[in-house]
Parts: structure tokens; sequence; C-alpha cells
């Protein structure tokens, strides 16, 4: 995460080693991993928006058995990388799409939705998107939870939340997670018509789905919906923003609720989850079908 504000941090990080139990592409950018088994009892929900890192075994399960404890923290993040390479598995954030408790029939599952960036097919997709497109039940990860970046003043119930596909997740969760009486407005970003998931939400929370055109950059037209909202059409009364996505939309739109509509910077939650251009890091063996197809 390049830039955030003040995150809620969860009780534990301990390494909660997870399998797949199922895949469900759900669209032509959208695939649902489930993952449960393992150590799925010793994950704590926190609804809204939690994130967590996410291990994947691209280098085979040895690389998992490896992770060091607090492989997320400075230390153990060193002794992370001194896993060798084609081994390391690789790390990368995700959101908590849906949390089911176990029942009597089943265990708990964790469903995670990965947007699909390039193409597995042709090596243009990044490691984790390959991932996700191609990963079988059976399968294990490890992730570590790293709590909410959605931060609001105690009894906020007037949100915007801003989000290209990426915060899609993010932003059903939050939506799950307000009370039922909650109002404000969302603008969600996605590059195809068909990749508008609907997601369930107080009554009083309007969705305004934008679809990207194919050559424009991702995160531009939910900056430029935002920013051509009239004052009306904002809340009336403080609100909680909340902005994730390409880096460029939550610097953007935090400017410019702060500076031309006077938001305190306290009610402005915000997150950049990706940057055009710059893969996050990945180990050197992870990188050749990527530099093979550039
Ligand atoms: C707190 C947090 C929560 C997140 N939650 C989710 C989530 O629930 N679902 C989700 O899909 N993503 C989520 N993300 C974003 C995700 O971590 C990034 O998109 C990540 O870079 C994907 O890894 P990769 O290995 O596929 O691509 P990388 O190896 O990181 O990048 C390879 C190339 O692909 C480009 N790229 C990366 N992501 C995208 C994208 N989405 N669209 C187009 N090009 C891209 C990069 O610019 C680079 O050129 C979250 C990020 C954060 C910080």
């Amino acid at each position: 995460m390049a830039i955030s504000s003040r995150l809620v941090k969860p009780e534990t990080q301990e390494l909660v080693h997870l399998e797949v139990l199922r895949t469900e592409r759900l669209s032509a950018h959208w695939m649902r991993v489930t993952l449960g088994g393992g150590e799925i009892e010793r994950f704590r929900p926190m609804g809204f928006d939690q994130w967590f890192r996410l291990f994947l075994p691209l280098g085979g399960d040895e690389g998992l058995d490896r992770l060091p404890a607090k492989a997320n923290k400075l230390f153990g993040y060193l002794r992370y990388l001194r896993i060798p390479d084609g081994v390391r598995p690789v790390m990368r954030n995700y959101s908590v799409r849906a949390f089911r408790p176990a029942t009597a029939d089943r265990g708990a599952e964790l469903d995670v939705d990965f947007v699909l960036h390039g193409s597995a097919a042709d090596g243009t997709a990044g490691p984790a998107s390959r991932w996700a497109e191609t990963c079988v039940a059976g399968e294990s990860v490890v992730l570590i939870d790293e709590g909410l970046a959605f931060n609001p003043e105690r009894g906020t119930e007037r949100v915007v939340l801003v989000a290209d596909e990426t915060g899609l997740p993010a932003v059903a969760g939050i939506c799950a997670s307000l009370p039922a009486h909650a109002t404000g407005l969302a603008i969600i970003e996605v590059p195809d018509a068909a990749d508008a998931l609907e997601f369930a939400r107080p009554a009083g929370i309007e969705v305004r789905w934008i679809v990207r055109e194919h050559e424009v950059q991702p995160g531009v037209p939910a900056l430029e919906s935002l920013t051509d909202l009239s004052d009306a059409e904002l809340p009336a009364g403080p609100f909680h923003a909340y902005i994730v996505g390409e880096q460029a939309l939550p610097t953007g739109a935090r400017r410019h609720l702060v500076n031309e509509r006077g938001v305190d910077k306290d009610r402005v939650s915000f997150c950049g989850y990706w940057r055009v251009g710059a893969a996050s890091p990945t180990p050197k063996a992870q990188q050749h079908a990527t530099e093979a197809a550039a």
C-alpha cells in the first residue's frame, strides 16, 4: 500500500493456513476464490473493508511452510525475502468479500474476489491475477490479517465511497457492515458493464456504476464523477469518505474533497491499492511469464 490513512489493527496477526475450496468465474474480469479448511477457525472477521496479506504458493507448498511469523513486518519481511527465489511465495493484498461462519454441515468460508487483469493465457497478468484464474480446489495459501482502513468517527452514518474495480469487494463489505439506516453515495468504476457485481446495501446508499472506456486510465472516470458532483448530490451534513483504487484516484479524490469541498482530513479514509505500470514485488522466478509476453 503506497498511501493510506489510519488503520484499525486486528486482534492477532498470526499466519493462517487455508485451502482453496472452490472458484467461480463471476464475469470477464472477476474470479471468486473461496478459502476455508486448514486454520480457518483462527480467522477473526471484522466486517467493513477488512484486508489481509495473501501468500500464494507459486513456488510450491514448501515456500508456505517456510514463511516466518510477522512476514508483514520489517524483520519478518526480511526473513521472508531470504526464502530462496523459486520457492518464495508471492505476497499480495486482498479484501474479505464475505465471511460465512461454520455451520453444522460445513466449516467457515472466506470469499476473495480477484480482479483478472491482463491474461493468464498470454502471460500479461500479474502473478496474483494469474493464480486466481488458474488455481484449483485443494491448493494451499497463507494469510495475515491486517484489519480495516475504513475508520470513521464513531456513530457516522453518512458515507461517500469511491473505488475502481479493485475496491468493489471493500465497498461491498462496508455496505454490508453499516447500519440499515446509513445513507450516502457509492461511485464504483468497472472495466465492463458485466463487472458491475450487485451487492447488498442499506436502501439509503445510492450506487453509481461507471463503465470505463478501454483506453482510459483506471481511476480517472471515478475521480471525474466525484469532482462533477454538485454539492446537492453529496450527503447533507458531515459524512465520512472512503476512496480506494489505482493510486491517482485516492490521492486526487482526497485532495478534491479536502481542498475544494472543505471536508475535514480526518473524515477521509483512503488507500492506493495498485499503480498503473508498477508490479508489486515479485520473486524473479515468477516474473518470467510477464517478461516473455512483454
Ligand atoms: C488493502 C488492499 C486491498 C485490496 N483488495 C483487493 C481485492 O479484494 N481484489 C482485487 O482484485 N484487488 C485488490 N487489491 C489490489 C491488488 O492487491 C493489486 O491489484 C495487485 O497488484 C494485484 O497483483 P498481481 O500480482 O495480479 O499484479 P502485480 O504483479 O502487482 O502487477 C503486474 C502489472 O499489472 C498491473 N496491475 C495490477 N493490478 C491491476 C489491476 N487491478 N488492473 C489492471 N492492472 C493491474 C500493474 O500495474 C503491473 O503493471 C487490494 C489492494 C490493497 C492495498
